[in-house]
């Protein structure tokens, strides 16, 4: 469990600015969704958090300590992406594992975890199959099978569902919620999909080119537009 201070947060490519300065805080046990149109900013600013993007100004820090110079494999971070990139030749267990293995955890724990992260998933009896042996519904668990087993204090998720079918779309957006409140885990979720977006967040962060436009709850932003942008974009009445 985390609080997550980003402050002072910019991005150039080159001489164009895709993050002006930007605070953002994110509280223990929040699932809060970075929301806004394609090209928003919205992976930059995850990558930025993660550290797999270089930052041009800012910090970030983890309750109160500051994590900015530090390697993305030493963050206590986990992310899951869009495309889960699991190993074809190996098997459910062995991706799920993998990280723990390169860091030296002892086969006790991580078969301890595994059993654990198996159960919540529901993917008990498919450890030893390939994921070209699985659905796109249980190859997304896998993927995020594979974060829950390093208990991170933070989970960041980079469209994770947008691979699914609109029906396992739906139901995966409940089981994801769901399993993050039994985690009592913190979670940052980017996604461009405003129904997404309203139904699983604790607050909503939308982004329009690198600019928060509004942080609020589901309800505050649609009750609430402050702007123009955020009206359209969520399609509350003006
Ligand atoms: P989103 O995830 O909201 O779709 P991105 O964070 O991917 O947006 O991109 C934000 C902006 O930065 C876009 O204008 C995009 O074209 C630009 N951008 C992203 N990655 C790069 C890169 N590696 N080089 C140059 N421009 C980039
Ligand atoms: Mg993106």
């Amino acid at each position: 469990m985390a609080d997550v201070t980003i402050q002072g947060f910019q991005k150039f490519y080159g001489s164009v600015e895709v993050i002006p300065p930007l605070d953002l805080e994110i509280r223990t046990g929040e699932f809060v969704v970075l929301v806004g149109p394609s090209g928003s900013g919205k992976s930059t600013l995850l990558r930025m958090i993660a550290g797999l993007e270089k930052i041009d100004a800012g910090t970030v820090s983890i309750d109160g300590e500051d994590i900015t110079g530090r390697d993305p494999g030493d963050r206590d971070m986990a992310m899951v992406f869009q495309s889960y990139a699991l190993y074809p030749h190996m098997t459910v267990a062995e991706n799920m594992t993998f990280a723990l293995r390169m860091r030296g955890t002892g086969d006790a724990v991580i078969r301890e975890r595994l059993t654990e992260a198996l159960r919540m998933l529901s993917l008990e009896g498919y450890e030893n199959r390939k994921p070209a042996q699985l659905s796109g519904g249980q190859r997304q668990r896998v993927a995020m099978g594979r974060a829950i087993v390093r208990q991170p204090r933070v989970f960041l998720f980079d469209e994770p569902l947008s691979n699914l079918d609109a029906k396992l779309r739906a139901r995966t957006r409940l089981e994801l919620r769901e399993l993050h409140d039994r985690l009592g885990a913190t979670s940052i979720f980017v996604t461009h999909d405003q129904i997404e977006a309203m139904t699983m967040a604790d607050r909503i962060v939308l982004l329009d080119h690198g600019r928060i436009q509004q942080i609020g709850s589901p309800r505050e932003i649609y009750e609430e537009p402050r702007n123009r942008f955020v009206a359209s974009f969520i399609g509350s009445p003006e």
